[in-house]
């Protein structure tokens, strides 16, 4: 007989395993969430080891859980976030709804450069500490890996800082972490120009970050009010002289083609998009990456113009779905609140929604051969909810909480 640590029994799953398996999107021909009835898991070493139907199967196992006819889904991934940052712009927020403008708010030292400050000026410690309530949030409503971005910090010295907290909060916490290096964010106050500071990323900050492995991935953000396509590409030019892969905040705010750069460097994912045109679509996919959906930040900024949706649909583009958590559009620490966003205000379907924070959530941060599904062979981060539909997921907001969260089939 089969021994092995934990047989989850007497459950559904939404494995988000596809018969014709790909991370593509067919809402247009199903709805079935990878579905397996009546069914335990088994996992040993941190593994899930065999997917059964048998709702008393034939195996040993040294602790055993009843589901109660719930459903287990795969850990949810939160795979764009700016976990890390010190200060407060709740004050900016209340002078922008009072109808100070954005501009009158940066004259004033608000804005990106506030918390740029702050965070500079916080001890490890305080910035720890803030960072840790806010991953506390996302590991209660069932995240079980995220990506920490850098990226207020904008200089080697700040920068290195907030990726070593990254990495600590990794050591400290069951959740799996990958680290993004975003100096490209925004210039710092102590260079005249941008180009003068992408000049200092490519020759100081991403060679000196590389060779201490702080960075799982080299981020831009290509944007009038940030960085050009040009100085992205010298970017990613670099990141890739130093074997690390590339993504970007790109068609936000206009139609800058970042998307394009970011496919023509393979890059894992192409994120927010909203300006995205829809014939350039087929690059995305051609080059496989991601298209990165960030309603907490369309949502907070009020935005009107909707990321090409039915291209991506078309095209088969992987979908995925992230908080962008961040103090200043994005201000939320919910993965559930965004896939009801991602629902209600960009038209995905539910199971787009999930698909979207698991498998595409996965593969924009390379890992989707050991996570995002519930497969033989894969981590065991899953999660159990006392739900009727996995359609409930992305439905409500605060209404269904996991019921047990499992990160390597250690339940925390
Ligand atoms: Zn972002």
């Amino acid at each position: 007989m089969l021994e092995v640590d934990l047989l989850i029994t007497n459950i559904n799953i939404a494995s988000m395993v596809y018969p014709d398996y790909n991370l593509e999107n067919h809402s247009d021909k199903e709805d079935t969430y990878g579905a397996i009835y009546h069914a335990s898991v088994a996992v040993t070493a941190g593994k899930i080891t065999a997917i059964l139907t048998d709702n008393q199967p034939l195996i040993k196992a040294k602790k055993t859980i009843d589901g109660a006819g719930g459903w287990l889904t795969p850990g949810l991934i939160d795979c764009h976030n700016h976990l890390i940052w010190g200060g407060n712009r709740a004050r900016e927020f209340e002078s922008r709804l009072q109808g100070v403008s954005y501009a009158e708010i940066s004259k004033q030292g608000g804005g990106i450069a506030s918390t740029v400050k702050a965070t500079r000026e916080a001890s490890d410690s305080q910035l720890k500490a803030l960072a840790e309530q806010r991953l506390s949030r996302l590991m209660a409503e069932g995240v079980t890996s995220i990506e920490i971005k850098s990226g207020y910090g904008l200089s080697l010295a700040h920068e290195q800082r907030l990726l070593t907290i990254a990495r600590e909060l990794a050591d400290e916490n069951p959740i799996h972490v990958k680290t993004s290096l975003l100096a490209a964010h925004a210039l710092p106050p102590e260079f005249a120009n941008n180009q003068a500071y992408i000049d200092e990323i490519c020759q100081n900050i991403i060679p000196h970050i590389a060779k201490l492995g702080l960075a799982d991935a080299v981020d831009v953000f290509c944007e009038g009010i940030g960085f050009s396509v040009a100085q992205c590409e010298q970017v990613f030019q670099c990141a890739k002289a130093h074997n690390l892969p590339v993504k970007g905040h790109v068609e936000q705010l206009s139609d800058l083609k970042g998307s394009l750069l970011v496919a023509k460097y393979q890059g894992l994912s192409a994120d927010h998009i909203e300006y995205l045109q829809a014939v350039d679509v087929p690059q995305l996919k051609a080059a496989d990456t991601v298209a990165v959906l960030l309603p907490g930040a369309f949502y907070a900024l009020q935005e009107r113009q909707l990321p090409p949706i039915a291209a991506l649909r078309k095209h088969r583009v992987p979908m995925a779905v992230a908080t962008d958590l961040n103090p200043g559009t994005s201000p939320q620490a919910s993965l559930r609140l965004a896939m009801n966003q991602a629902c209600i205000l960009f038209g995905l379907t539910p199971e787009e929604s999930l698909k979207g924070v698991t498998c595409g959530a996965a593969q924009a941060l390379g890992m989707q051969a050991s996570k995002g599904q519930i497969k033989v062979g894969y981590d065991a981060d899953l999660v159990l909810w006392d739900i009727e539909h996995p359609c409930e997921l992305s439905y409500g907001v605060n209404l269904v909480q996991p019921s047990r969260v499992f990160y390597l089939g250690e339940q925390r």
